[in-house]
Formats: C-alpha cells, sequence, structure tokens
C-alpha cells in the first residue's frame, strides 16, 4: 500500500467515524467510500465504527471486483454506480440520521422550506422510492433521485450524500439532517412556507464558491 492509498483510507475510517461522532450514525449503519484509481474504497460490511482500521477499508473496481477474503460494504453498488455515472463525485456517504430518515419513512421529499436547500443543487431534496438495502434496484433509485442533486433520501432507510470529496460528502450529510430537523420543528410551530424555484436557482448561483464550494457537484466539484 503506498502512502496516497494509506492517506485515502485513513480518510475513510475518519470520516465514518465523524458520522458517529455527529450523531448522524449508530453502531454499523451506513457506509463511506471515495475515488480511488480505477476504483473506489469503501468501508466493510457490518463492522462497528470503533473497529474500523485502514487495513479493513476494501480496494473495489468499478466492475464490483473486490479481493478474495474481504467484505465490502452491503451498499457497494450505489457507491460504485454513483461515482462511476458522475464523474464530479470523489466520495459518497450514506447514514441513517433520525431526522432524514424520518421523513423518508414517511416518504416524504423535502421541499424549499430554507435557503441552504440550494446546497444540494435545486429547489428539492428528492426521497428514492423503497427497495431492500444493498440491491441493484435501490442503486437504480438512488440514481435516479440524485439527478442534478448532490443528496437525496431513500424511503424507510437513510440518505446519501455525494461530494466532491470526502470532506464536503460529509458535509452535506450534516447540512441535511439539520435542514430536515429544521422542517420537523417548523411543521409543529405552524405552516412552512416554501421559497419558489427562481429564489432557489439565484441561491444555487451565490452558493457557487461559498464556504465548501457548495451547490451541485455537477456544476461545481473540481
Ligand atoms: P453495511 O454495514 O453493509 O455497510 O450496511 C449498513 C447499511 O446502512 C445498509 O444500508
Ligand atoms: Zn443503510
Amino acid at each position: 500500500m503506498d502512502q496516497q492509498e494509506r492517506q485515502l483510507r485513513e480518510g475513510v475510517v475518519s470520516a465514518a467515524r465523524e458520522l458517529d461522532a455527529l450523531g448522524l450514525n449508530r453502531g454499523t449503519s451506513g457506509n463511506v467510500s471515495c475515488r480511488f484509481g480505477d476504483g473506489l474504497l469503501i468501508t466493510p460490511s457490518g463492522v462497528p465504527t470503533a473497529e474500523l482500521t485502514p487495513e479493513s477499508i476494501v480496494p473495489m473496481g468499478l466492475d464490483g471486483s473486490y479481493p478474495e477474503g474481504t467484505k465490502p460494504s452491503s451498499e457497494w453498488r450505489f457507491h460504485r454506480d454513483i461515482l462511476a455515472a458522475r464523474p464530479e463525485v470523489g466520495a459518497v456517504v450514506h447514514a441513517h440520521p433520525v431526522h432524514c430518515t424520518a421523513f423518508a419513512i414517511c416518504g416524504r421529499p423535502i421541499p424549499a422550506v430554507h435557503y441552504m436547500i440550494a446546497a444540494f443543487g435545486g429547489p428539492d431534496v428528492r426521497c428514492a422510492p423503497y427497495a431492500p438495502y444493498g440491491t441493484e434496484a435501490l442503486s437504480r433509485l438512488a440514481l435516479d433521485a440524485l439527478e442534478d442533486r448532490s443528496c437525496c433520501l431513500l424511503a424507510n432507510h437513510g440518505m446519501i450524500a455525494a461530494g466532491a470529496d470526502l470532506r464536503r460528502a460529509l458535509w452535506l450529510a450534516q447540512e441535511l439532517e439539520t435542514l430536515c430537523q429544521q422542517y420537523a420543528v417548523a411543521l409543529q410551530v405552524g405552516t412552512p412556507q416554501i421559497l419558489s424555484d427562481a429564489e432557489i436557482a439565484e441561491t444555487v448561483e451565490r452558493f457557487r464558491g461559498y464556504g465548501l464550494n457548495a451547490g451541485n457537484p455537477a456544476k461545481s466539484a473540481t
């Protein structure tokens, strides 16, 4: 393993730990990947975050191949498919944060209740219909829901964030959970006011170059 691979593996472990530290994941739920050469590096399946080591991270080809004796995350299909279909994406984070998942359980997309929705590329965050975890069907539905977006919800499951790198994918995951929490509280307070598509389109433009280069990775990530 060369220095670059080691650093990327350490980055995947740190990202998985941060998801736990931020309260976005618990136990063995969720998984993390990043682009590596012609393929990807991904967290192993069913390993508690505290037990992850750089050596336990699984290298995969875009053809779905992985070394004998290793067991990549059960969600390797959507990680692989997102990285294959979206050249601007360098890292994918999947988690089951409480507020994102509550809306996903109700099959509810997130409308433009706050200007921060623009960080995800457009006026809503879609919710992909339910399919069993780890399946090709789930991957296809997730890819559709992610069209022109950096994030989506997965019905009765959780969420996905795709960013130019691990740092940005983590940031997006955290922002989406915050937005879902705000929306959930707003629904209890009164009737959320939805911003117009034009207002969000303007904010998407404003976001180019803001902070962690927020916006649609399809247009702003490098
Ligand atoms: P893995 O432990 O196989 O990555 O699965 C966790 C998960 O969130 C499945 O959707
Ligand atoms: Zn999951």
